[in-house]
Parts: C-alpha cells; sequence; structure tokens
C-alpha cells in the first residue's frame, strides 16, 4: 500500500481539480504571477487574491533523480521523479511514466497525465510528449 498525500489548505485544492482530472496551477488575481508550490500570497506581489488557471501539461524535463533501492516496498525500481518546466513557466513534480528512466534528457518534451488515486487527489505523472514547443 502506497503512502498518500494528505493534503490541507491550498494544497488541497491542487489536488482537488487534479482529481477532477483538470490540471490547474494558482495564479495571482493581481499581477499574474503563477504560484506553485500552492500558497497563500503572492511571491511576487504579496496579494492574497488568487484563481486557479487550467495549464496545458505540456513542458520539457528540466532535472529529475533515479530511484534504484526502494525504501517502501511498494514502489518498483528504477523509477525516476522528474521536475517539467511546463510550457506557461512554472515546474512540476511528478513520477515519470511510459518509459525507461535511462532514456531521460535535459528538455526532453513530455506531457502530464493525471492519476486518480482517491476521490480527492489524482497524481501528476509525466510521459513523453511528441509535441514541439512553439516558441
Ligand atoms: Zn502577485
Amino acid at each position: 500500500m502506497r503512502i498518500l498525500p494528505n493534503p490541507v489548505g491550498p494544497n488541497a485544492e491542487f489536488y482537488a481539480w487534479c482529481a477532477r482530472g483538470e490540471l490547474r496551477l494558482q495564479r495571482c488575481a493581481d499581477c499574474g504571477t503563477w504560484r506553485h508550490p500552492p500558497r497563500h500570497r503572492c511571491a511576487a506581489c504579496g496579494s492574497l487574491a488568487a484563481s486557479w488557471e487550467p495549464v496545458s501539461g505540456r513542458g520539457r524535463v528540466f532535472s529529475w533523480t533515479i530511484t534504484h533501492q526502494a525504501l517502501d516496498p511498494a514502489f518498483t525500481t528504477p523509477y525516476a521523479v522528474v521536475i517539467v518546466e511546463l510550457d506557461e513557466g512554472p515546474r512540476l513534480v511528478g513520477n515519470l511514466r511510459d518509459m525507461e528512466p535511462s532514456d531521460l534528457a535535459l528538455d526532453l518534451p513530455v506531457e502530464a497525465v493525471l492519476e486518480p488515486i482517491s476521490d480527492t487527489v489524482a497524481l501528476v505523472q509525466f510521459r513523453p510528449g511528441s509535441r514541439q514547443r512553439s516558441e
């Protein structure tokens, strides 16, 4: 049995959107700066006002780590946790799926997949994406 997130506050809202099948990130309603991980105040302007805006889920691999020795038997090794820079700019952490961790490369195009695990939580995962970023 996997240990699952038990989110509270703004983090719970993020996971609730994911559980509904929508990848949305918090965004400052005053200056437009993305806020991720979710938090009460904007790091740019200090505003408390925010909305939850949909994002594409498409991005590129910014960094990763590969685990070869699982501390919990629920995890099958090796597995990779990736940091993805979304096309919209924010960076998200998620598990890698549908490819071998040893095939990871910087700037690899990926897309988010939401894995429902309960009524209130879905986990963000990333798989290889075919679309090229439009610049
Ligand atoms: Zn702001």
